[in-house]
């Protein structure tokens, strides 16, 4: 029982999800970065797609939308920003439950890399799909929200039970670690970074991660940590700075 979640690579930097509820056998997309290749994906399993669900707007997230819902009549369950790439059959919003077969997915608030931005936990499997809010080691840039709303949305996720496997759309991780260790000297982060390389000379992902790794090493949740005599909010503003500069 609970969800089986197929992770596959796809464009450039970003992963796709399929995930089934093995109570029902009901499948959904996270996100449609890229329509033919969640075709394939489902080819492959044999799988049947009934809902595409989106964390936020972006074209790599929501750009596939028409075409898989076109090719499988799947219900497109999104936030409202959705409506400018994909008019959602539902619209997605934050405190309600978005159910998958017998699995709700509880919808978290978590704006900022733009405003509607909004996270899936299944608390029954213990996994989240956070799409470009928390990145392995990093964060969402801010496209849309302020550091202020990006920091609550950010704890939102930290909240979650540290063993929650959390699901993330880009392979940005290396680059992530590079920052991390220019700003955090912590024996945890040039551990997992001596893992992250290990993986990523194999071709391997880093994703998913958990919530317990992410609070040991990435440095955004670090911030209050790292920046002290800063407020918790001036001290995230000050590290996603640093990141946007950063040349590593
Ligand atoms: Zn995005
Ligand atoms: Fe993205």
């Amino acid at each position: 029982v609970g969800l089986q979640v197929h992770q596959f690579p796809c464009l450039a930097d970003n992963y796709g999800f399929l995930i089934q509820d093995q109570a029902s056998g009901i499948v959904a997309c996270i996100d449609s970065p890229d329509a033919q290749a969640v075709l394939a994906q489902l080819k492959l399993r044999g799988w049947t797609l009934s809902l595409i669900i989106n964390t936020h707007w972006h074209h790599d997230h929501a750009g596939g939308n028409d075409a898989l819902r076109e090719a499988t009549g799947a219900l497109v369950i999104a936030p409202a920003e959705v409506a400018r790439v994909s008019r959602p059959d539902r619209v997605a919003i934050p405190g309600e439950t978005c159910w998958v077969g017998e699995t709700g997915l509880q919808i978290i608030d978590t704006g900022g890399h733009t405003l509607g931005h909004v996270s899936f936990h299944d608390p029954g499997s213990s996994v989240a799909f956070v799409g470009d809010t928390l990145f392995a080691m990093g964060c969402g840039r801010l496209f849309e929200g302020s550091p202020h709303q990006m920091w609550q949305s950010l704890q939102r996720l930290a909240s979650l039970p540290p063993e929650t496997i959390v699901y993330c759309s880009h392979e940005y991780t290396e680059a992530n670690c590079r920052f991390a260790l220019s700003v955090d000297d912590d024996p945890a982060v040039r551990q997992r970074a001596e893992r992250v390389a290990d993986l990523r000379a194999l071709d391997l992902p880093t994703v998913p991660t958990t919530i317990g790794d992410e609070l040991s090493t990435n440095p955004f949740l670090r911030a209050p940590l790292l920046k002290p005599g800063l407020s918790e909010v001036e001290a995230f503003a000050a590290l996603r700075k640093l990141k946007d500069e950063f040349c590593g």
